[in-house]
């Protein structure tokens, strides 16, 4: 079970506010209906949703609140179920390389620092490749970040080439017999599509190492920016196809909603969910638990 160190206080949101008094009726659909919809769970996440608990009403099977809250909660975890699906790293992979991608300021380089050290607590040896070259203080972050955990960092300084910061790392990590390498990357770029086309030539550049590489694409978003995290992962997984998602900040003044608008959508792996800025703040998503903290 994951560790998530908060008991179940981290989300501070209570979805059984949403319910109403003692008996449901159609007001009270239509309530949980705007609600979910504030609350981030998105267009067709809500619709999907709505759509069931509608029928279950319709027929007469929705009569209290305690109805509504379980059917709530089995509903929603419908939605998730496809997603929960945590990071495995094969024994026989080395080095396993996992490029992290995101926009600035939604926790990233916090992210690959929190997961450095659950890989480390799981007696895996890691790497961190410094490709957020166009950011000066990404590099020292990173590098700062790797000094006080004893974890190497290759980095070639700001404004040199991120694919060439990788494909060293990835030699280096090799050499090294690393078990896990994580290569930082940009958040920001001149423009989005400058972006997007680094992150590419970055994938090219490690599969020419090894065709398998980079075995997981993860992309961090804040839940606290609402519908943007969902552009945001429908927007990079279009460009660099994902294969994981971290979803961070979860403990501040978001609902949470946001995972499973991004999880309907999508269906990509939700891998981890960040909780906090500490280090052992980095929980691995599972649906039940999450649940568990929606309806504390
Ligand atoms: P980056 O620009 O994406 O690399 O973002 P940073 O890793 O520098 O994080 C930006 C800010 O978000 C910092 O103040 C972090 O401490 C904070 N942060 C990151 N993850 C979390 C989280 O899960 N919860 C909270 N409350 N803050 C976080």
């Amino acid at each position: 079970r994951a560790s998530l160190n908060k008991g179940d206080s981290w989300l501070t949101y209570d979805l059984r506010n949403l319910l109403p008094g003692e008996t449901v009726d159609q007001d009270a659909l239509d309530e949980l209906e705007t609600q979910l919809l504030l609350s981030d769970v998105g267009v067709d996440a809500t619709a999907q949703v709505m759509g069931r608990l509608q029928t279950l009403y319709d027929g007469g099977r929705l009569r209290t609140s305690k109805d509504l809250g379980k059917s709530l909660r089995e509903h929603l975890g419908n939605i998730l179920a496809p997603c929960e699906e945590p990071l495995e790293i094969p024994d026989d992979t080395r080095p396993y390389v996992i490029l992290m991608v995101g926009v600035n300021g939604v926790g990233k380089t916090t992210t690959i620092g929190k997961l450095a050290k659950k890989l480390q607590d799981a007696k895996l040896s890691v790497m961190l490749a410094a490709g957020d070259t166009f950011r000066a203080a990404a590099v020292e972050q990173l590098q700062g970040w790797g000094d006080r955990n004893n974890v190497p960092v290759v980095s070639q300084g700001s404004g040199a080439d991120s694919a060439s910061v990788a494909y060293d790392a990835y030699s280096r990590a090799k050499a090294r017999d690393i078990d896990v390498l994580i290569v930082d990357t940009a958040g920001r770029l001149h423009t989005q599509n400058h972006l997007m086309d680094e992150l590419k030539k970055i994938k090219r550049v490690l599969g020419k190492q090894d065709e398998t590489t980079p075995h997981e694409v993860m992309l961090v978003v804040d839940a606290t920016t609402g519908g943007n995290a969902l552009q945001q992962a429908a927007a990079f997984n279009e460009a660099v196809g994902l294969t994981g998602i971290t979803v961070t900040k979860l403990d501040g003044s978001a609902s949470g909603g946001i995972v499973f608008a991004i999880c309907q959508k999508l269906g990509i792996p939700l891998r981890f969910i960040g909780v906090g800025e500490k280090t052992e703040d980095l929980g691995v998503f599972e649906a039940e638990h999450f649940l568990d903290a929606l309806f504390k």
